[in-house]
């Protein structure tokens, strides 16, 4: 039987690259509300304008005479997280598409230009139930960059000389419990997870550090140790409480076997 024009999917994939910390990955609607408009939204429904998945589909949507869209990442980082590097995996799924013929290198050029640096969407092609599949369940560890800051004056030759000695040390396990800004929509559990600092340099009076963990990793909680909740933090492996002031995803990397 032949599908009516009207229940045609369209589902392309690439990578995106987010450049900004005030853009949410999917449609953020007003906790309030739920997208009905209130006084705490101004009658938008949404406390944040934009994110990627409408910056993509404003331009996608009426390209494609769609009339819904899904979108789906491999993962997703916090709104004020930029995501730089090659991007993050995703699949964009638009529904009752009346063209769902286009050009998608055509499409992405479309996309940048109107997005004015906020993201960049690339490697645009077509794809399938089953990806969307494939790249949730992918587990990659990722690589940050962190902007630490100290609550003690700390001397910067000793604090140099720690992260040297971490940095020396590979890849360091770590136990994690459910942060507690999560942990009233997800179960409170105990995560082996990993840790790896490749660098630390000084930045006034704040660390940029590079760090690598596994996939799953709280990484802002991973640095402060949020009172105990991982152990060891960094703040533990360094001898001095610190936070995670500014974070940016600086690759997603290949992935790993789950641990038996
Ligand atoms: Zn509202």
């Amino acid at each position: 039987m032949e599908k009516s024009p009207e229940s045609v999917k369209v589902l392309f994939e690439g990578r995106y690259r987010k450049l900004v910390r005030d853009l949410p990955q999917t449609v953020f609607f007003c906790p309030e509300c739920k997208g009905r408009g209130c006084a705490r939204c101004e009658g938008f429904g949404k406390l944040t304008r934009d994110s990627v998945q409408e910056l993509i589909a404003r331009v996608a949507m009426p390209r494609l005479k769609a009339r819904r869209n899904k979108f789906h990442g491999a993962g997703r980082e916090d709104l004020d997280v930029r995501m730089l590097g090659a991007g993050r995996p995703f699949v964009f799924e638009a529904l009752k598409c009346k063209r769902p013929m286009i050009d998608l290198d055509e499409l992405a050029a479309e996309i940048n230009h109107r997005a004015e640096s906020r993201i960049e969407v690339s490697e645009l092609r077509f794809s399938s139930r089953k990806r969307v599949v494939e790249i949730k369940e992918t587990r990659c560890p990722k690589e940050y960059g962190a902007l630490v800051a100290f609550a003690e004056a700390t001397d910067p030759q000793g604090l140099a000389g720690r992260f040297e000695e971490l940095r020396g040390r590979g890849r360091i396990e770590i136990l994690q419990e459910t942060p507690a800004r999560v942990a009233h929509r997800r179960a409170i559990l105990h995560r082996e997870r990993w840790i790896e600092v490749l660098s630390a340099e000084a930045e006034g009076e704040r660390w940029r550090v590079r760090i690598r963990s596994a996939h799953g990793t709280y990484i802002k909680e991973a640095i402060s140790g949020e009172d105990g909740r991982t152990q060891p933090s960094l703040s533990q492996l360094v001898g001095s409480p610190c936070t995670c002031v500014e974070l940016d995803v600086l690759e997603i990397l290949p992935p790993e076997d789950p641990p038996a």
